[in-house]
C-alpha cells in the first residue's frame, strides 16, 4: 500500500488498475452510505465512494475483493478422494447433462441445468431461495441481483447475461434472512463470496450451494455498444437484450420498442477469441473454471464456440463439473428426481476440447500476472489456483511473451480504467 493515498484512492486503485468486474461485494463490506457499486460513466458496474470510509475498512475490501484475491476450493472440502487435474482442478465428477424438463432446457443458455439444479434446490426444500442475477429493469444490457423464491422466478433469471452484473451488493440482506440457500454466479463472484466467509461466518452456515457457469469473460460495455452499431441499430433506442438461451445458444435478440431482431451469438461475440471484447480482469483471470464452485457448468462446443450451422436446432447440452461432495450428491439427487437427464460422464482433458480458452488463459495467468508486478500494479493474491506450477510447463519464451504483453498494455494505457463518476440518475 502506498501510504499516501487516502481510503477511497487505495479502492479506486482496484478500479483504475482493471481488476474490479463489479462484484459489488465492496458496497456489503463498506455499506452502502460509504461505497455504492453503481453505473459509472465508463459504462461498467464500479464502487463510487458516497461517505466516510477508513483505511481499515479498505483493508477488509482488499482481503474479499475478487480483484486482489482469489482462491481455488477452501481445503476443508477437497476430500481424500477428490480428483485433481492440473488445468481443471478438483474435480468428483464431470458429466454431460441437460434439464430434465424440455422448458427449462430451452430457456437456458446452453441445457439448462443450472436453472433445473436452482428449481430442484427449491422443491426439495433444501434451500429457501436463490441468490442470482436476471435482466435489469433498468439497462438492457445489465443483470441486476434477484431472489429466486420460487420456480417461476429462477425460470426468469435462466440465460447468460454478458454485461455488468453485481450479485453481492446486497449479500447483508440475503445473509440476514438466516435462512439457508443457494448462490449462483460467475466464478468471480463465488471467489468473492468464499473469501467473505473469513469476514462473516453466516456465508459457511446459510450459503448450502455455490454454482457457477465457466465463464470466459463478459462483455465490455463498449463491445455491447460496438455490436449494436455493426447490426445498424441505435444504442439510444435500445429497451430490451436477450444474449442467448431459447436453443443453444439461441438468438441474441435486441429489443428496440416494439421491434425485436435476432442476431447469431456469433454476430455478438465474433468469428473467435481473439475478436472478444473484454474488460482487462477477464484477460488474467487465474479462474474461469469456478474452481471455488460446488458446481461448475459450461457448455460443450467443440473448440470453444458454436458454429452458424450446428447452432440452429442444437437442444443443448451442459458439461458439469462437480468439485464438492456437496454438488457431487446434487447433480445425483437432482438426475433420481427428473430434474437432470444425464448423458455421460466425461474427463477434464474432454473439457480441455470444449474450452480451448480456458485452458490458455490458465497458463497465461502466472505470466501475466507477473508483467502486472513489473508494471508496479497490484497483482492479485492467488492460492490453490496451481497458475505458477503450469507456467512451469510453458516453454521460457511464452511466459515472457505473455509477461512482457502484460508490462506493455499497462504502459499503454490498456489496463487502466478511469477513476469511477457515477452516471447521473
Ligand atoms: C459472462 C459469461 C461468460 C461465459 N463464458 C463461458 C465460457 O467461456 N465457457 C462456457 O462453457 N460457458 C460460458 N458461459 C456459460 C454459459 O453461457 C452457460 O451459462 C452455462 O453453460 C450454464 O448454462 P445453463 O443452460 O445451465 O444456464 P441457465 O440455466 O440459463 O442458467 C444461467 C444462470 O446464470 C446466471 N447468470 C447469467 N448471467 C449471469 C451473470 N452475468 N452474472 C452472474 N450470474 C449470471 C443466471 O442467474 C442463471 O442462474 C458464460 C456465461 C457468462 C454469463
Ligand atoms: S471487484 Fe467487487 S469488491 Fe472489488 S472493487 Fe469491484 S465491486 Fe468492489
Ligand atoms: S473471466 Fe474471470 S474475472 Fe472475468 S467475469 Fe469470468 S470469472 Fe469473472
Amino acid at each position: 500500500m502506498n501510504n499516501r493515498q487516502t481510503p477511497a484512492e487505495r479502492l479506486y486503485a482496484i478500479v483504475e488498475q482493471g481488476l474490479c468486474i463489479g462484484c459489488g461485494l465492496c458496497q456489503s463490506v463498506a455499506g452502502k452510505d460509504a461505497v455504492r457499486v453503481t453505473k459509472t460513466v465508463s459504462g461498467y458496474l464500479h464502487p463510487v465512494v458516497e461517505g466516510e470510509l477508513e483505511h481499515a475498512t479498505v483493508d477488509r475490501i482488499y482481503q474479499v475483493c475478487p480483484g486482489t484475491r482469489i482462491e481455488g476450493l477452501p481445503s476443508e472440502l477437497i476430500e481424500a478422494d477428490t480428483r485433481h487435474d492440473n488445468v481443471w482442478g478438483p474435480w468428483r465428477r464431470i458429466v454431460r447433462a441437460w434439464a430434465g424438463d424440455p422448458a427449462v432446457r430451452f430457456e437456458g443458455s446452453t441445457g439448462g441445468v443450472l436453472t433445473a439444479l436452482a428449481n430442484y434446490l427449491l422443491v426439495s426444500k433444501r434451500v429457501e431461495f436463490i441468490l442470482q442475477v436476471k435482466t435489469s429493469a433498468s439497462e438492457p444490457s445489465f443483470g441486476d441481483a434477484t431472489l429466486s423464491f420460487t420456480e417461476a422466478d429462477v425460470f426468469e433469471a435462466a440465460g447468460s447475461r454478458y454485461g455488468p452484473a453485481a450479485p453481492l451488493t446486497d449479500i447483508d440482506a440475503a445473509l440476514g434472512r438466516d435462512q439457508p440457500f443457494a448462490f449462483i454466479a460467475k466464478p468471480c463472484d463465488v471467489s468473492a463470496l468464499r473469501n467473505y466467509a473469513s469476514q462473516d461466518e453466516r456465508v459457511d452456515r446459510l450459503v448450502r450451494y455455490m454454482l457457477v457457469m465457466v465463464c470466459g469473460g463478459y462483455g465490455t460495455p463498449q463491445g455491447t455498444i460496438e455490436f449494436y452499431r455493426r447490426v445498424g441499430i441505435d444504442p439510444r433506442q435500445v429497451t430490451g437484450l436477450r444474449y442467448r438461451g431459447r436453443g443453444c445458444p439461441g438468438p441474441t435478440r435486441v429489443e428496440t420498442g416494439d421491434r425485436a431482431q435476432e442476431f447469431h451469438y456469433i454476430d455478438y461475440w465474433g468469428e473467435d477469441e481473439t475478436t472478444w471484447s473484454l474488460p482487462f480482469r477477464c484477460k488474467i483471470c487465474p479462474d474461469g473454471i469456478g474452481e471455488a464452485a460446488d458446481i461448475a457448468a459450461a457448455d460443450t462446443w467443440i473448440g470453444g464456440g458454436p458454429n452458424r450451422v450446428d447452432s440452429v436446432d442444437d437442444p443443448g447440452t451442459n458439461a458439469l463439473i462437480a468439485r464438492t461432495r456437496a454438488g457431487e450428491e446434487l447433480i445425483a439427487a437432482a438426475a433420481e428426481a427428473g430434474a437432470l437427464t444425464l448423458e455421460y460422464d466425461i474427463v477434464p482433458d474432454i473439457m480441455s476440447v470444449y474450452q480451448p480458452h480456458q485452458v490458455n488463459k490458465k497458463y497465461a495467468a502466472w505470466a501475466r500476472h507477473q508483467g502486472l508486478h513489473d508494471a508496479g500494479r497490484i497483482v492479485p493474491h492467488t492460492e490453490r489456483l496451481r497458475i505458477e506450477e503450469l507456467a512451469q510447463d510453458l516453454p521460457d519464451e511464452t511466459n515472457e511473451f505473455q509477461r512482457e504483453g502484460t508490462r506493455k498494455r499497462v504502459e499503454i494505457g490498456k489496463a487502466s480504467e478511469p477513476r469511477p463518476t457515477a452516471c447521473k440518475p
